[in-house]
């Protein structure tokens, strides 16, 4: 018999803070009165593996006479064998929904890249979804309490008027499928499910669901899922494309948000005023609640946000432990430091930032899954742990997915007022902020020299939802005493201990404790205030992070260090002082632009470089004029301009200003050009060269080089292998990361075994347009594709490598004199470190002012020889060049007894980034000295490690500590350039593109400015 046996929420309302959270007070299941769909009901039952793969939330299905079910689009159940939906069937099967009750909407909330519709679905009783936009209405003054002058009288009111909304994203990562189908049948659920547990979530509740969100790798995925199919037996390609930029890291670009699925969710979360965005996700048996996870925890997030974690986290364990359903837990071993997934785009707006693993086949077959012993160990946070060995169905998957989802719903739908004053109470703590944690504000100043960037930056906290100010008159603030860097901090562990030996490790005397200082801005600094809605995402990003080399977390999830301000080579003053907020300002309205356009008389035109992106733009927006770079800094028109800028001929004034103007670049016109030694800078044609291993790490080059407009060629290493001509198509070739690290498999690609791996377009894999296509995915380069590289570089190309893709050219010989030392302590896990230039004359750091940020993970350590084959493993230290034994002290000569002394020659000493001078003995027969103009040529290094690191983890950082970290090394008639750091990332590394950018343009004249040594 079913009672209800509880009381229902709401008339446990309590007034005000001090209300308890309620538990889930409705018994789940469905209601007696309510006819089940007795066919769809069977199909559930016959379709989940076990009887404990399910709940009495999805058990059944209830009956509607004007709702359809799910199956009418996928024409038997959700999570049925066999059945994947293409994103166009989810969606026809969410409007079918909306056209038949009132009790769902669906909106578009964006296009993808490729131009596929996304779409969220927001399921109500019929009264709150008739009065949507009333409610907005509502939640928008709890989002900004700045509109009811942060009264908390005024807010109850609010709370208590207002539905909370739940924002649910299904399969963002392609491969892990279950999601569409089990949002479909939730909705559906939520739409017509007459218990009283789904009726308190529909009255309670704005459930809103974007079913897909990475839309383009969804329809590959069901591309590649029915190739499977219809070829039985056979091995089926891999999907190497997601998006169309990126894989996996589609889920972490919630910092630069350059991925328009990104935008369209944040965009409908911060418009909507939702309260949680919760991600689903399949890698983990059998349902993991990560947002719970492990410490370190974001060191930005509210408090409240932690104790939120904790309560719905352990309440979905709970609520799923007492149906009896195996593997669900909370606690693990995710950090939740780093704040680019996209559910953390809730965590940074005030809202609740949750992710679900659950478990998956990757396609909809039923199989066998075996698991590893740690996973399906028992430990104190799973205490019913998932079965090592069973039979997993999507449809298991698939009421996990919902059962989870319910009881969280239900959880919050009890809670509501909880969740809506945290939101409330969370935005005015963010409004609070200078006055309690602060800062006070982020300063952009007038007077950097980077203008562009700088627009860039704050463009993008715009988009993010922050507001920007601009100062309308100099201002003058207090700012804290510069303290000396930490000995032994900043370097990592160990780094201090070293320091004396690093060669410009001067002794430190003991100073006066510093004072704080005044500082002014000029008019025009924008300022970030910290006494808004949305302060901590700015926070976030412009702030530095330290991890600690000894934390307890030894798995650490992803970057640990993201300072946008460094890596984006913009200057950025963190301001604790209150009283910025007096500076006369006003809030920009539109987005930031840096002033741009052209000024004076002349047919030639003069444009500093200071390394502004758009520099870049601009190049290729004018193909046929004339661009040269000045090899000397001059000062012309009344203006200096830096070694690199550029004289422009050939460009109408006209045109070129216009350009100028949208670029924000500043353009001087001049009747003569200065006296200066000048080289073309050409528009080179650029290829942009992937695997078919993997294509993760090179879409973030590819993103950017498409957001610059520089034109390029996207091809691939079997391509190259087939073309013997490169250099006749080519001026420069991109070999970006992600290649897998080993040289080896560049070369072999995959397996040879089993059958052809096809990527391309055929009536059954519509979907696999606009990538690259290939009729097998395995061949890799092939010694061909080596040699005709090489013959590529001989000929007068460049060939840019970064990060793993170094080892490539290094092992195949495209770099003598370079080597890499392997790392027996370094440890940089996605972080930002200090460089120091090393030859400013070379056109790659054209542009540039010393010790800016680069960024780095598990960095190439590279040595430099001037010898063939010399150079290999590890640099001594000061143990390397003890004295032998013998008389006198440990810094005396010994001297041999019973002959006059003989002076020893000066060993030859060099830096770590330098190559030790060549000795008289080498060079007696210099069969293996590399003649000084095909030496490599070190441009810049990694700084020392006392200040090495900037943010995030460093461990053993003297390994890599004044190491070279850009080397350009001559090849014939071209050159190869070597990036230790990565200089494209998640949009977050602007500051590094003009490094690449300028061996683009100089790549004929990357000589320019080199000094050779006498011998
Ligand atoms: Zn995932």
């Amino acid at each position: 018999m079913r009672i209800l046996r509880y009381i229902l929420p709401a008339l446990l309302v309590a007034p005000l803070f001090s209300q308890p959270a309620a538990s889930i007070l409705l018994r789940p299941g469905r209601s007696a009165s309510q006819p089940v769909d007795e066919e769809y009901t069977k199909k559930i039952r016959e379709y989940t593996t076990e009887t404990f793969f399910n709940s009495p939330l999805t058990d059944y299905l209830p009956a509607s006479k004007t709702v359809p079910t799910p199956k009418a689009v996928l024409g038997d159940v959700a999570g049925a064998p066999g059945i994947l939906p293409y994103s166009a069937d989810v969606y026809r099967y969410m409007r079918m929904l909306e056209k038949a009750s009132p009790r769902v909407k669906v909106v578009t909330i964006g296009k993808t890249e490729e131009g596929r519709e996304m779409i969220a679905v927001a399921v109500a009783s019929e009264k709150l979804i008739a009065s949507l936009d009333e409610n907005r209405a509502r939640l928008a003054k709890l989002a900004d309490p700045r509109t009811i002058k942060l009264d908390d009288t005024e807010a109850e009111k609010l709370i208590a008027a207002s539905t909370p909304i739940y924002y649910i994203t299904g399969t963002i990562h392609s491969p892990e499928t279950g999601a569409p189908t089990a949002l479909m049948e939730l909705a559906y659920r939520l739409t017509v499910d007459e218990s009283p547990y789904i009726q308190a979530i529909r009255e309670n509740t704005i459930t809103l669901i974007t079913p897909v969100v990475e839309v383009d790798g969804r329809d590959r995925m069901v591309d590649i899922y029915k190739w499977h199919l219809a070829n039985p037996g056979k091995q089926w390609p891999s999907l190497i494309y997601w998006g169309h930029y990126v894989a996996h890291d589609n889920n972490r670009d919630s910092m630069g948000l350059t991925l328009q699925l990104t935008r369209n969710v944040l965009n409908t979360f911060v418009g909507w005023r939702a309260q949680v965005l919760h991600d689903l996700h399949e890698s983990v048996a059998y349902l993991y609640d990560n947002t719970v996870g492990d410490g370190p925890y974001n060191a930005w997030i509210d408090p409240i946000l932690a104790d939120e974690w904790q309560m719905m986290g352990w309440n979905n364990v709970s609520e799923m432990t007492k149906f009896g359903m195996p593997g669900v837990f909370t606690h693990g071993t995710f950090d939740t430091w780093s704040p680019s997934y996209l559910m953390f785009i809730a965590a940074m707006h005030n809202g609740v930032s949750r992710l679900y693993e659950t478990f998956g086949n990757g396609g909809a077959d039923t199989e066998e899954r075996t698991l590893r012993p740690a996973e399906y160990a028992r430990t104190w946070y799973k205490q019913n742990p998932p079965l090592p060995k069973t039979k997993w169905s999507q449809r298991n998957n698939n009421n996990y997915e919902q059962t989870g989802l319910l009881t969280a719903l239900a959880y919050f739908s009890a809670n509501k007022q909880v969740f809506l004053r945290n939101f409330y109470l969370k935005a005015k703590r963010s409004i609070e902020k200078p006055a309690t944690a602060g800062p006070a504000a982020y300063v952009f100043a007038a007077d950097d020299p980077r203008l562009g960037a700088q627009a860039d930056l704050l463009r993008m906290l715009q988009d993010q939802g922050c507001e920007i100010s601009r100062a309308s008159d100099a201002f003058t603030v207090m700012m804290p005493a510069k303290k000396a860097p930490a000995r032994g901090g900043r370097g990592g562990r160990g780094a201090a201990a070293d320091d004396t030996a690093s060669t410009d490790g001067a002794e430190k005397k003991p100073e006066e404790k510093p004072k704080p200082q005044p500082k002014t801005f000029p008019a025009g600094s924008y300022i970030v205030r910290m006494d808004q809605p949305y302060s901590r995402i700015a926070d976030t990003l412009l702030d530095y992070q330290y991890w600690a080399a000894n934390d307890p977390q030894k798995s650490i999830y992803d970057d640990t260090g993201w300072t946008f301000g460094e890596l984006g080579n913009v200057q950025v003053a963190r301001v604790t002082d209150v009283k910025i907020l007096d500076a006369p300002m006003t809030m920009v309205k539109g987005s930031v632009q840096a002033k741009g356009g052209i000024s004076g008389d002349g047919d030639i035109a003069l444009i500093n470089h200071n390394a502004d992106n758009a520099l870049i733009t601009l190049r290729y927006r004018f193909p046929q004029a004339t661009f040269d770079a000045a090899e000397e800094p001059f000062e012309a028109a009344g203006h200096k301009f830096n070694r690199g800028s550029f004289i422009v001929r050939g460009a109408a004034t006209g045109d070129l200003g216009k350009a100028a103007a949208e670029l924000g670049i500043q353009a001087y016109a001049a009747s003569a050009a200065p006296t200066v030694k000048t080289h073309p800078i050409r528009a080179a044609r650029i290829a942009i060269m992937h695997t078919w291993l993997s294509t993760q790490a090179e879409g973030w080059w590819r993103l950017e080089f498409d957001r610059l407009n520089i034109p390029y060629d996207y091809i691939n290493t079997q391509t190259v292998s087939k073309s013997s001509d490169l250099r006749g198509k080519y001026d420069v070739i991109i070999f970006a990361p992600g290649a897998r690290g080993n040289p080896q498999t560049i070369v072999d690609g995959l397996s040879m075994f089993g059958n052809p791996l096809p990527w391309k377009v055929t009536p059954e894999t519509p979907n696999l347009a606009k990538t690259d296509e290939t009729d097998d995915m395995r061949p890799g380069l092939g010694w061909t594709g080596v040699a005709n590289l090489q013959d590529f570089v001989r000929k007068g190309g460049l060939l840019i490598t970064a990060n793993d893709t170094v080892n490539f050219a290094v092992t195949f010989g495209f770099n003598p004199g370079v080597s890499i030392a392997p790392a027996t302590r370094l440890k940089v896990t996605g972080s930002a470190l200090r460089s120091k230039l090393v030859d400013t004359a070379s056109p790659i750091v054209y542009g540039y002012n010393d010790n800016f940020a680069i960024f780095a993970s598990t960095p190439p350590i590279l040595n430099i020889s001037n010898t063939i084959g010399g150079g290999g493993g590890r640099r001594g230290g000061p143990e390397g060049s003890e004295r032998p034994t013998g008389r006198g002290t440990a810094d005396d000569p010994d001297v041999p007894q019973g002959r006059t002394p003989a002076e020893a020659p000066e060993d030859p000493k060099a830096e770590a980034w330098e190559a030790t001078p060549l000795t008289n003995e080498q060079l007696r027969n210099p069969v293996s000295v590399i003649p000084p103009a095909a030496r490599p040529r070190v441009v810049l290094r990694y700084g020392n490690a006392s200040d090495l690191l900037v943010s995030g983890l460093l461990d053993g950082g003297t390994e890599l500590a004044q190491h070279a970290a850009v080397i350009d090394s001559p090849y014939g008639q071209g050159h190869v350039v070597l990036f230790s750091n990565n200089p494209f990332w998640r949009a977050e590394t602007k500051g590094s593109y003009f490094l690449v950018f300028n061996a683009i343009l100089n790549f004929d004249n990357l000589n320019a400015g080199r000094k050779l040594a006498e011998k």
